[in-house]
């Protein structure tokens, strides 16, 4: 069972992942901060789709797009009109709420206001989720601009410019991993739902026939990344959406969900979005956006399948999955149990002593592996304190630098999982430490 969310918030807070966002003044309306082992983690969970998503395969090219964008763009997509959650607020403790996240009461069916479970709630009506702005120095109509709610409609305006630059010819895609803004009326469960958030989506351009078949591809290929990098299979699900649910352009949409401590969550959704934007944009701006298919002389407008996550919501998940506690010697440890390619540190170089006779070679086994792995380099307090430390922010790995060390030029690794310790010499130590991590 994954730990109660109270452990997550209080590990992340004490050991650097998580901050609210400017703590000293109170936070900022459920705004964090990601602290060095947050940086290094959330850093880790991008690269890992990125590598997947582009460095591993040949028919997937990277975008990095404006995070604010012409008025037009949303304008086309239906954001402006229809990026709306219902809003409705209580007229007893004015707090309010999004009328689709509220349990109708058993008795007679209302909706009831989860703080103080008055019945007495206005209509719902449509609360658009874009934060807007103006871009220069002139706030009218005319200077309106919005931050982006999701990254994807840079994959569609860019399609031309992609195509025609990167000499990929459909089933191809394009990736991208960026920040993403929504005026959420009830943020909340920790980083699951913020108002400033990072998604990392894929726009995934085929034939328009071989679009189920991409779909199902894409389904199977995102719930087993999700498990090759440690999340347990028991705590994710597919979940395809019912014909109520669906938005109106798309051909199928399944969510890859998590057991989360309060039950199953979205972690991304993988949507068959036909050739709605394509057509969208193609429509608003005038121009083309179709492909050319010399083989068969056919013209078309490739359909998109669309696997789109969110990054902070996804390392949320990862720290959930990885708390563990057992016994070691009696004595309880918190573990995060972190794939090597998702935990913060991989390798902690520990010096048995502060004692200057050591930090020659400490530094000098620090300086062969920093190469290889982000690395952590502590030489204070006891040796068992700093195994029960880098446990606790999940190092896979720790390698102790002792007064034998001189004598034998070897260096012991111990392992978070097992805790079992080998010597190693110093010039195996790379070799031993990639071979462990699996790099
Ligand atoms: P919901 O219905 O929960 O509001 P959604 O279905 O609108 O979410 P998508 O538009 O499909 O979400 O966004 C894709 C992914 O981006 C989500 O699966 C989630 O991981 C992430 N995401 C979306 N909104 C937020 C948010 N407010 N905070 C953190 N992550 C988010």
């Amino acid at each position: 069972m994954p730990p109660e969310m109270d452990e997550i918030v209080r590990l992340s807070k004490q050991r650097g992942f998580i901050f609210p966002s400017a703590e000293i003044y109170g936070g900022f309306r459920s705004t964090y901060d990601y602290g060095p082992l947050g940086a290094l983690m959330l850093r880790n969970v991008k690269n890992e789709w990125w590598r997947s998503m582009v460095q591993m395969r040949h028919d997937v090219v990277g975008l990095d797009a404006a995070i604010l964008s012409s008025p037009r763009v949303w304008e086309a997509s239906g954001h402006l009109a229809n990026f709306t959650d219902p809003l409705v607020d209580c007229r007893n403790c004015h707090e309010r709420w999004r009328a689709d996240h509220l349990e109708p009461s058993p008795e007679d069916g209302r909706l009831h206001c989860p703080n103080c479970d008055s019945t007495d709630l206005t209509d719902a009506r449509a609360f658009n989720l874009m934060f807007q702005t103006h871009a220069g120095p002139v706030q009218d109509e005319g200077s309106a601009a919005y931050l982006r709610p999701e990254t994807a409609q840079g994959h569609f305006v860019n399609f031309l410019n992609v195509l025609q630059t990167s000499r990929k010819r459909p089933p191809f895609g394009i990736a991208q991993i960026g920040k993403s803004f929504r005026n959420e009326i009830t943020p909340g469960n920790f980083v699951f739902r913020t108002r400033e958030f990072e998604q990392m989506e894929l726009e995934y351009f085929v034939p328009p026939a071989e679009g189920a078949k991409w779909f199902d591809y894409w389904c199977r290929e995102r719930l087993e990344w999700y498990v090759g990098l440690g999340i347990p299979r028991d705590m994710l699900r597919l979940r395809p959406h019912g014909q109520e649910e669906l938005s109106h352009y798309s051909a199928g949409t399944s969510d890859v969900e998590f057991l989360f401590p309060w039950g199953w969550g979205e972690l991304e959704g993988i949507a068959n979005r036909t050739d709605f934007d394509l057509k969208a944009h193609a429509a608003a701006s005038g121009v083309k956006l179709e492909y050319f298919d010399q083989a068969t002389n056919e013209r078309y407008v490739p359909y998109v399948i669309e696997p789109a996550a969110g990054a902070t919501r996804t390392m949320m998940a990862f720290l959930l999955a990885a708390y563990d506690e057992d016994r070691i010697g009696g004595e309880k440890r918190t573990v995060l149990r972190l794939h090597p390619r998702i935990a913060p540190y991989q390798v902690a170089v520990l010096p048995l002593s502060k004692k200057d006779t050591l930090t020659p070679v400490a530094e000098e086994v620090l300086g062969r592996l920093q190469p290889i792995a982000m690395c952590d380099y502590d030489e204070t307090q006891s040796i068992g304190r700093r195994y029960r430390r880098q446990d606790e922010i999940g190092t896979p790995l720790a390698v102790t630098v002792d007064f034998d060390t001189l004598e034998d030029r070897a260096v012991t690794i111990r392992d978070r999982d097992t805790t079992e310790q080998v010597r190693v010499p110093i010039d195996d130590l790379v070799a031993q430490v990639k071979s462990r991590l699996g790099f």
